[in-house]
């Protein structure tokens, strides 16, 4: 197996120190929703996680919660309430859009607040040890005693210091330190420590919590692209320094980042879409697929198209898993060995995810294809949703409803009703029902204008009508609000 390092610039084999490969992820800092960024990183790494074990290594997962830090103390104040309140808001909204998105519960998560001892010890070795100094209430990393100082984000330390990157601090020795321990100001949250009320930075929290549940040497750490220079740089730093082992990490792996347009999707720029939005509009395999589409390491390109594309891929994948082999184990099979032979093949060099994706479309359209000329094919079926749900992580599920004739409904319907991983509330369906027997008026009367034209709206909005001979089918692949469907009742005169 071949990962790409960021430290070596190059694809290596893939050795970890043990059968138990070691994993860190930088997590959350909960002072908002998680958006898109988020989930790519997340759902990349889980990936990784979950192949790693299809491949028969245990994994220890290890991903931090940045529970205090100033985003967190400046929207508080804006908001009017304890710092502490908005961080535990905020993470259990992350924790319900990771397991929406399907994404495994890390080993442990590790709260910034709650290791205070250990990031104190570490930082107070580093001091012994001359690569860090208290100054003014806060203690600060001395670049310039690391000679390796740049060897991840390869650059020069001049470089660097020629760069954005060197901000001022009359208490700093020398621009490019970066601070271990902040002294508070009044008002904000503080702990006690040797040198005086405060809290930790960023980066040590890193070191401090992998080296405390994960050991000196990490086999994989993870994050995204955006997070090389200066958090991995640092964390690098500081492991290193304290420990006196080298290398922290064996492999670093980045995830790209996503982009809106040719922009990059950030909250600077306000053009962030939270996971939320995005899964009121489509369904998490959908998700998976359009994010595990494209390599990891490459930006992706946040697109409805795209998602929409990725949607009718979900439920061909999900006809494939529905699928019934009828010839009871008798007569010729489908081979499925060729398939997870390639699906190995992509994932071992450097998780090629999206070559992995296409080897299991390619695995779903030869299921079909057997299926349909009589051949058995339960084996390749058995194979296709291990692969589809347990590496891919896709659930392949929905909720089948036969829906049986109601008082709301003048024209009863025996066909089915299909949910695609959504929940249409009562006032959504009584709206989809009248516009659904407003359509069947309309073909029996021959105005078959009006009825593709319901049929046309409504697909857009996400519900898909089939007619079957028990009536009228609606696949659900999202539900629309009250608004938008009083919106087009109106349109339509109703
Ligand atoms: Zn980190």
């Amino acid at each position: 197996m071949k990962v790409y390092n960021t430290l070596s610039g190059q694809k290596e084999e893939f050795a970890p120190q043990s059968d138990e490969v070691k994993m860190y992820v930088c997590g959350v800092t909960p002072y908002d929703d998680a958006h898109i960024g988020h989930a790519m990183s997340y759902i990349v790494f889980d990936v990784i996680k979950r192949y790693l074990q299809f491949r028969d290594y245990k994994v220890k997962y290890v991903q931090n919660v940045t529970d205090i830090d100033d985003k967190i103390i400046d929207r508080a104040g804006k908001l009017g309430i304890p710092p502490a309140e908005l961080a535990e808001k905020y993470t259990t909204s992350y924790f319900e859009d990771m397991d929406a998105l399907n994404i495994e519960r890390a080993d442990k998560y590790p709260k910034a607040t709650e290791e205070i001892p250990k990031i104190i010890e570490v930082i107070q070795g580093l001091i012994d040890k001359g690569y860090a100094y208290p100054a003014g209430g806060s203690v600060y990393f001395r670049v310039r005693n690391d000679p390796d100082y740049g060897k991840l984000a390869h650059r020069s330390l001049d470089s660097m210091m020629a760069g954005e990157c060197a901000v001022g601090g009359e208490e700093k020795e020398d621009p490019m330190d970066f601070a271990l321990w902040k002294a508070s100001k009044p008002g904000e949250p503080y702990w006690e420590s040797p040198w005086g009320e405060g809290r930790p930075g960023w980066h040590i929290e890193c070191s401090a919590m992998s080296l405390k549940y994960l050991g000196e040497t990490l086999d994989i750490h993870g994050g995204g692209q955006d997070l090389v220079f200066p958090h991995h740089e640092n964390e690098i730093a500081q492991s290193e320094s304290f420990t006196g082992v080298k290398p922290f990490v064996k492999y670093w792996l980045h995830n790209g980042l996503v982009q809106l347009g040719e922009d990059k999707m950030s909250k600077s720029l306000g053009n962030l879409i939270t996971i939320k939005q995005a899964l009121a509009k489509y369904s998490p395999d959908a998700m998976r697929i359009f994010i595990l589409s494209s390599h990891y390491r490459s930006p992706l390109k946040y697109s409805e198209e795209g998602l929409e594309a990725a949607e009718r891929g979900a439920e061909r994948l999900l006809r494939v898993a529905l699928r019934d082999d009828t010839t009871g184990g008798k007569g010729k099979a489908l081979d499925a060995e060729p398939y997870r032979q390639q699906f190995i093949e992509a994932m071992d060099d450097d998780f090629n995810t999206s070559k992995a994706l296409a080897v299991l479309f390619d695995l779903a359209n030869a299921i079909n294809q057997a299926g349909d000329h009589g051949l058995g094919f339960k084996d390749a079926q058995e194979l296709f949703t291990n692969l589809a749900c347990d590496v891919i992580g896709l659930r392949l599920r929905r909720d089948v409803i036969i829906k049986v004739p109601t008082a709301r409904l003048t024209i009863t319907t025996y066909a089915p009703t299909v949910y695609i991983g959504v929940q249409p509330t009562e006032e959504v369906e009584v709206r989809v029902d009248r516009l659904v027997e407003e359509r069947v008026k309309c073909r029996q009367e021959k105005n078959w204008q009006r009825a593709d034209e319901i049929r046309k709206k409504l697909a857009e909005l996400g519900i898909i009508l089939e007619d079957t001979p028990q009536g009228t089918k609606r696949v659900w692949r999202r539900a629309p609000s009250v608004e938008t469907l009083d919106k087009l009742m109106k349109e339509l005169g109703l």
